[in-house]
């Protein structure tokens, strides 16, 4: 079977694409699984370019095919901040508790028509010969009032979903990769690559 080396070290990441992956006729290995540690500079201005730079690295340094993913909050109140810096957003060792409520502050007394957010994700499939495709996915929201719920990671506690009226931290896990902008980004690359 051909394969694939994902560009993450993420365990919860890969357990998700290779789930999303399994019939889609390659094997999707991470790039601990490939005997490859490289740390690559993020240095793009969209997601889309971050994910092309961290795949074409790696797709380079392999000879073989590389996927890689780059996602982020949008919060449209905010500028769209923190967007493609929301790792490194009020800085990279500072504790999701402190940037979500943050976050919650800036948006103090503001009504749900403005508090619109998004999670967006872009995939990138990079060739060694140097081509690459992208697809981008995103799931829409609003910002709650509250920290609420225990699964999920990053901002899923403010981030709320209107059709379940619960934050991505409130939904199953199982619940939250049936509608997340990483499942959906990656759901189009499969199908992209069914038909290659
Ligand atoms: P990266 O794509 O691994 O670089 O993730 C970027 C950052 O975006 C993460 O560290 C989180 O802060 C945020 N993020 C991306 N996807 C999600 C999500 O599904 N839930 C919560 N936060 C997310």
């Amino acid at each position: 079977m051909k394969r694939i080396i994902f560009a993450t070290s993420n365990e919860g990441k890969m357990k998700e694409i290779r789930l999303i992956m399994k019939d889609s006729g390659y094997e999707v290995v991470s790039l601990k699984e490939a005997g490859i540690s490289a740390d690559i500079e993020e240095n793009g201005a969209t997601f889309e370019e971050n994910a092309v730079i961290k795949a074409s690295a790696i797709a380079k340094l392999t000879g073989e095919l590389a996927m890689a993913d780059d996602s982020g909050l949008e919060v449209d109140y905010m500028d769209k901040a923190p967007g493609i810096y929301s790792a490194r957003f009020l800085g990279e060792d500072t504790s999701y508790d402190i940037k979500n409520n943050y976050i919650l502050n800036q948006l103090k007394d503001v009504p749900v028509p403005q508090r619109s957010a998004r999670f967006v994700c872009a995939i990138a499939l990079a060739y060694p010969e140097g081509k690459s495709i992208t697809k981008r996915a995103t799931i829409e929201g609003y910002i709650g009032f509250e920290i609420r719920g225990e699964n999920g990671f990053g901002y899923d506690p403010i981030f709320m979903v209107p059709e379940y009226d619960k934050t991505t931290a409130e939904l199953s896990i199982e619940e939250k990769n049936k509608i997340s902008h990483r499942a959906k980004a990656l759901m189009a690359m499969k199908e992209e690559l069914l038909h290659a």
